[in-house]
């Protein structure tokens, strides 16, 4: 059997953690299976090279960050492959490059473009281990990086070009659960969840799978499972096809994301044309507007409303520049989080918002703004009440154990 395994930050974060990683991966190993791993920095790193990098210039330039950040990870990788060898499995570490990961030239949010596995290939052929860098590939002669969380892209892309049998995502916690088990002490490990709700839960929040490695799973049909290098007996989590999945609950998990900024315009003018030119303008940005909402108009004025993500406050003010004229009071508020209820089962049962927002106002949150889906219910509450939020949507919900 083929297995691409993925052992995030925390499961490589220390010298006696890479030793507990090749202990798992000597157990497929012995086993007789054929393995890539692909690894992730040693937790911390990237956000110790970012804030290293952020002590010369408030905007570096991503090229080199890039260059910078992709550090982290072939230093894991070289690591895990000395203590493998150590060991007496034959492996070698391999950059993105290496690997054949080549991607658009977005530099820090790059997309694969395609892989060339020749060199996966071969070395399996010849029974050597590759122990692939994460979250870096290609582009013009140049490295690029995936955007953070890009290593589960990288494995489950190997996994969908070496048509591997498995790609399994080693992590802190044993499983996808129906909330964050951090947050929500009671919250309950899924045996099984649909790509389409796991993407929704990454999308909003959850960053136990990269999203875009979620898409991709479910695009090359690759089978993902979600577990702990800390507890490698147990089952965790499989992301699957909807018609897989046995017992379908209405909702399956809730998810939070504290990283959203919400953005407050007054008194446009309420005139056609004028939301379509903001929006146009921020998506030519590439800025990720979510939950947009605009009031009904008063007096020729109208309120709009929608919410970004925190990494990108700064491109948002600079393109909003361009609509000063038109948008003259302009607010911008950290202090807000995002909550959402997520289920397939919701597509056909009917009450399913109501309940989520009854468990907010008997906690006494105030909801700003809400958006839904066929899947999901979104809603925006301030920073401070999201705890007591997830917690409460996950009792109505009877979510725990
Ligand atoms: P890694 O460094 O291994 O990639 P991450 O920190 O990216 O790990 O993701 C693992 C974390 O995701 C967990 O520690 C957990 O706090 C968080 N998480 C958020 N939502 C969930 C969820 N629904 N189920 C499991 N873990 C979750
Ligand atoms: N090291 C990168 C990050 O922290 C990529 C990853 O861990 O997947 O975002
Ligand atoms: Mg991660």
């Amino acid at each position: 059997m083929t297995r691409v395994l993925k052992f995030g930050g925390t499961s490589m974060g220390s010298v006696e953690n890479i030793k507990n990683v090749a202990g798992i991966i000597k157990s497929y190993k012995d086993k007789g299976d054929d393995i890539v791993v692909v690894v992730s920095a040693m937790s911390g790193e990237t956000n110790r090279l970012i804030s290293l990098a952020n002590s010369f210039a408030t905007d570096p330039n991503p090229a080199e960050i890039d260059t910078l950040l992709s550090s982290g990870e072939r230093v894991s990788s070289s690591l895990l492959s000395i203590c493998l060898n150590e060991m007496g499995i034959k492996a070698i570490s391999l950059s993105g490059r290496r690997a054949g990961i080549m991607t658009d030239s977005h530099h820090t949010t790059a997309k694969i473009d395609s892989i060339d596995d020749t060199n996966i290939r071969q070395l399996l052929k010849e029974k050597t281990m590759p122990i692939v860098a994460g979250f870096q590939g290609f582009a013009d002669d140049k490295v690029t990086t995936l955007g953070r969380g890009g290593s589960d892209l990288t494995a489950v892309a190997i996994a969908g070009s070496i048509e591997a049998d498995l790609c399994e995502i080693y992590t802190d916690v044993d499983g996808i659960y129906t909330t964050d088990p951090r947050i929500v002490p009671n919250a309950r490990k899924l045996e099984q969840i649909s790509y389409d709700e796991m993407l929704e839960l990454s999308n909003l929040g959850a960053k136990v799978l990269q999203s875009r490695s979620v898409e991709l799973a479910k695009k090359l049909d690759v089978k993902l499972v979600s577990r702990s290098s800390f507890a490698p007996n147990e089952t965790g989590t499989t992301i699957t096809r909807e018609e897989n999945i046995v017992e379908q609950p209405i909702v399956s998990g809730i998810a939070v994301d504290d990283d959203q900024i919400r953005v407050g315009i007054y008194k446009v003018i309420d005139q056609p044309g004028i939301a379509g030119e903001i929006f146009s303008k921020l998506a030519d940005d590439g800025i990720s507007v979510d939950m947009i909402v605009q009031t009904v108009g008063v007096d020729g004025k109208t309120d709009l409303d929608f919410t970004v993500p925190t990494a990108q406050i700064k491109q948002t003010k600079i393109c909003m520049k361009n609509f000063k004229d038109e948008c003259k009071y302009i607010d911008y508020n950290e202090n807000i989080s995002k909550v959402s209820v997520v289920g397939l089962g919701m597509k056909s049962n009917t009450g399913v918002a109501s309940k989520a927002f009854t468990a907010l106002a008997n906690s006494g949150i105030n909801i700003r703004i809400i958006s839904t889906s066929e899947i999901k219910i979104s809603m925006i509450i301030d920073k401070d009440k999201s705890t007591k939020a997830v917690q409460a949507l996950h009792d109505i919900y009877k979510l725990g154990i």
